[in-house]
């Protein structure tokens, strides 16, 4: 009907029986912030704090952190705003935070690891995070990158309660993160799946590297599977289980993930009226029905156009 694909391609995210699904966004500014709340999302899935202090010397000092998160959560009124704290390492080195001269730094001191050696960085980012969500009306939580154990979680959710923010989660995206999620989901408020490192430490495979980006791909049943267990963790134990990674952002992937036990996506903003489209044509039955038939096949790309071939057609 007419109302069915106005629905589609605006508002709220939710499956053909009426199942929400909220589409939140990945954004790394005030610019993409302002950007996604244009696009429609309902709110910020992940926001990556350590883009805004890439070229710093030194920390950023609370009160210019304040003035930043400020403006973004002014773009989301009422709505929820996931704010990550500085995922520092590899690809993102901060100066201030990152070890010279690891040999790997993808396997070093990154994220929550160089967090906990530098506390004083990690409680002035929350102290700045804590004061800049009580000037404003959005809901704002808390979320740690890189985290891979049970003891790191629980870690996090106290230093985030001290600091008067009460809603703090963690990211999985390390294989022992996942493996062990009924361990680690109980310690956080709700997790968020990071797709991009789960699948490039799932693969021992450099999400960077072209030679082996044959390998970085989240239909992988190897991925899929650690992504069942944790949805399951997360039912069983009543914390929300959302995607912040790249696969979010595969619309008919959205509808497995969904299917996996997700039960909020976030993408970047380009992406959410296709994921939004998509998911309006599966109910929660039939996303649950392709998500087994993608974690039992035995490829990425055997999963891709099992799915694919399994899809209902448009009505
Ligand atoms: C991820 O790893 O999937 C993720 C969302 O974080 P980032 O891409 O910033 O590492
Ligand atoms: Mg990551």
């Amino acid at each position: 009907t007419l109302a069915a694909i106005r629905s589609a391609s605006s508002g709220p995210g939710r499956l053909a029986d009426g199942h929400a699904v909220p589409l939140l966004a990945n954004v790394g500014s005030v610019d993409s912030a302002r950007e996604a709340a244009a696009r429609g999302a309902e709110g910020v899935g992940l926001f990556r704090t350590e883009v805004l202090f890439l070229g710093a010397e030194k920390a950023p000092s609370v009160d210019e952190q304040a003035d930043t998160y400020r403006a973004v959560f002014a773009e989301f009124p009422g709505q929820k705003v996931v704010v990550r704290v500085l995922d520092a390492g590899a690809d993102k080195p901060l100066a201030f935070l990152t070890d010279q001269g690891e040999e790997n730094p993808a396997l070093g001191r990154r994220g929550l690891r160089a967090l906990q050696a530098h506390e004083q960085v990690l409680r002035d980012q929350l102290t700045a995070l804590a004061t800049a969500a009580a000037a404003s009306d959005a809901e704002v939580q808390v979320m740690a990158p890189m985290v891979s154990t049970a003891e790191e979680a629980a870690y996090f959710r106290a230093i985030a309660h001290e600091s008067s923010i009460s809603t703090a989660g963690v990211m999985v995206e390390v294989p022992s993160a996942a493996i062990l999620a009924d361990h680690v989901v109980p310690e956080a408020d709700f997790v968020s799946i990071g797709t991009n490192d789960l699948t490039q430490y799932v693969f021992a495979a450099d999400r960077l590297l072209g030679t082996v980006a044959h390998l970085q791909d989240p239909w992988h049943p190897a991925v899929l599977r650690l992504i069942e267990s944790v949805g399951r963790a997360g039912a069983a134990n009543g914390v929300p289980v959302g995607i912040c990674g790249e696969a979010a952002a595969d619309p008919l992937l959205a509808v497995v993930l969904v299917g996996l036990g997700a039960t909020t996506l976030s993408m970047s903003s380009t992406s959410i009226a296709d994921v939004r489209a998509e998911l309006a044509q599966h109910t929660l039955d039939d996303a649950q029905r392709l998500a087994a038939i993608a974690v039992a096949a035995p490829s990425a790309e055997a999963a891709r156009r099992a799915v694919t071939d399994a899809r209902p057609l448009n009505p």
